[in-house]
């Protein structure tokens, strides 16, 4: 009832680590040609505008790539009169015609998926299986939310212009994710992507456009707090989606408590924060398994998700086994820069989450706990990297925050004490994913029933949630739902009469 998605390892995930599942007209990674020429493609797709806000690439700094016009709060104001003045022409376009243009951009973003990648890859550090994954995860967006108005929306009533604020860990698939719903029912959308990560928005932005969205029903303001603080302060939207983190998102609850839509009923927001999301692993647990699944989950995209795993419980009978395994595994990940095809973690985003994941790391070390950290190679020293580490851990009111970044705690239990651990992660308040490893049918009912995490996950990794079978969202500080890529999400963004009316 809460909204849980359980997946279990019996059904396979998507793994990032191994990105071989068929692809119709992408990238075919076993042609060493087409790896070849995804080198000349880092060089070539970035888009060539100018402006204030310089973005760089995490894994080389001085390499610049491009630099866009932050959407100062003159052009904001102008950009809500436009989408405003859109509203009546896009809400008046019919279902199917909605749901058509964004199979076409879903189309057109298939066609130019290397150039996309190459630009996931220099601006965001996604590696080559990230980037495809990402790439992939926004097609497959743009046709679920598109199927669904077609099928039930023909005759809802959109709100009318919404805010979409972005982040840039999924730089593409939730950018639009957010935008492809809120255009599906029917809305005009005032566009902000994260600051670091403006070019693959752009390039999305040009696509929808292309595609036969109306330049005035999509808007794009790239920028950071200020063009954020502008667009929700402004009275004339109609409710906002945001990702990123629990702070802002109580900001933004605040401002949009005190206004009404035009229909008299309180402004939506769709938020999704962060997480403390636990694995428990009982002495049962397959380890070569537990340690394959707790790689994927602490360390892809260099722990850069609100999914990934930030404390493994395991329990002391098997823990130093375990420990072992895992610290080898993660000697054997290679770190460094995205572009070489065989790189398994790529750099965090900047200079700045460098710094707060490292004095976290300090923070633990002087405070004790043994740390556990891989070799750094001498070619990361011009990016913001950061090695995978584990830290052990005896308590989790040790952590005071999520750290975001490949950083993984270990904490230790008893098998007595496993009801009192679920109870110390519940008691964190956030609920977002959750993982466990047994092969005792018992302890897995125990534990799922016991998790109030959005998305469980049974026997295997705990990111990459699939949109459509998996819909991925969290509770509490985690976030407000609906869950993103399942059925009740563009709900939120219709009229709240017409939303009821869709039951
Ligand atoms: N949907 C992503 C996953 O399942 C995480 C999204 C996020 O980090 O916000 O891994």
């Amino acid at each position: 009832l809460l909204g849980q998605t359980h997946s279990t390892g019996i059904l396979p995930p998507r793994d990032l680590f191994q990105p071989e599942r068929p692809n119709s007209r992408g990238i075919d990674l076993n042609d060493e040609n087409t790896l070849r020429s995804l080198s000349n493609i880092l060089d070539t797709a970035l888009p060539k505008t100018e402006g204030d806000l310089i973005v760089t690439n995490p894994s080389n700094h001085a390499d610049i790539l491009s630099s866009v016009t932050t959407a100062k709060p003159s052009a904001v104001e102008n950009a809500v009169t436009a989408a405003c003045a859109a509203f009546e022409e896009w809400s008046n376009t019919p279902a199917d015609t909605r749901a058509t243009i964004l199979e076409r951009a879903a189309d057109a973003l298939e066609e130019q998926m290397p150039q996309l990648m190459g630009i996931v890859m220099r601006e965001a550090g996604k590696t080559l299986a990230n980037a495809i994954a990402e790439i992939r995860e926004a097609v497959d967006f743009l046709r679920y939310y598109g199927a669904q108005a077609r099928r039930e929306l023909q005759d809802t009533t959109p709100l009318g212009a919404i805010v979409c604020i972005s982040p840039w860990n999924f730089p593409l698939a939730i950018f639009l994710g957010q935008v492809s719903a809120a255009l599906a029912a029917g809305n005009t959308v005032l566009a902000k992507p994260a600051e670091e990560t403006p070019l693959i928005a752009l390039a999305a932005v040009t696509i929808l456009h292309d595609a036969g969205i109306p330049q005035n029903a999509l808007q794009f303001l790239p920028g950071g707090g200020e063009t954020g603080a502008a667009l929700v302060a402004d009275t004339r939207i109609s409710g906002v989606v945001f990702t990123g983190s629990t702070e802002v998102a109580h900001i933004i609850q605040k401002q949009l408590a005190n206004r009404l839509t035009a229909t008299g009923t309180p402004l939506p927001l769709i938020a999704e924060t962060g997480g403390q999301n636990a694995m428990v692993v009982d002495s049962s647990a397959l380890t070569e398994q537990v340690v394959r699944d707790v790689l994927a989950s602490a360390f892809d995209s260099a722990g850069q998700r609100c999914s990934a795993l930030r404390v493994l419980c395991l329990q002391e009978d098997s823990a130093d086994h375990v420990l072992t395994m895992l610290k080898g595994a993660m000697d054997e990940l290679k770190i460094g820069n995205p572009a070489d095809v065989d790189t398994d973690i790529g750099p965090v985003i900047s200079a700045d989450a460098q710094k707060i994941i490292l004095s976290h790391i300090d923070a633990m070390r002087a405070q004790g706990f043994p740390v556990y950290q891989t070799h750094l190679p001498t070619e990361c020293a011009n990016g913001t990297f950061v090695p995978p580490t584990l830290i052990e851990i005896n308590n989790l009111s040790a952590l005071k925050r999520e750290v975001f970044g490949p950083v993984l705690h270990v904490l230790r239990y008893r098998s007595n004490e496993r009801a009192a651990l679920m109870e110390c992660i519940r008691k964190t308040g956030y609920a977002l994913t959750f993982g466990l490893h047994s092969r005792i049918d018992s302890t897995i009912a125990e534990l799922t029933n016991s998790s109030s995490a959005g998305n469980i996950y049974v026997n295997r990794n705990i990111v990459g949630a699939i949109v459509g079978s998996q819909p991925f969202g969290g509770h509490g500080l985690s976030g407000t739902g609906p869950k993103a890529g399942g059925p009740l999400y563009l709900r939120r963004l219709l009229s709240r009469t017409a939303a009821l009316d869709t039951r």
